[in-house]
């Protein structure tokens, strides 16, 4: 699922050992992060996304694990509320 927008977060690929499987999620589940330790991490896509959307939620998690949210003390659930409200 290489895709040229993957370039923006090159310097995050590069320091994180970064894992994208596939999950088999409820419908309304996108994807999600899971920390593996400090800087790995693997990112669960749902298969039945369209290539465009699983390459959407690729980012979308990338996004999160740039911005450092798993360093922050705040629950992950009240965090995914809180960026996409
Ligand atoms: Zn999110």
């Amino acid at each position: 699922m290489i895709d040229s927008r993957f370039f923006a977060y090159k310097k995050t690929l590069e320091e994180n050992d970064i894992q994208i499987r596939y999950a088999e999620l409820p419908p309304t589940f996108h994807g999600l992060v899971v920390r593996e330790d400090v800087s790995a991490y693997s990112i669960y896509i749902n298969p039945a996304l369209n290539h465009e959307s699983q390459i959407d939620t690729a980012i979308h998690e990338l996004e999160h694990i740039k911005k450092k949210d798993f360093d922050k003390m705040i629950d992950i659930n009240t965090l995914e509320l809180l960026t996409h409200k």
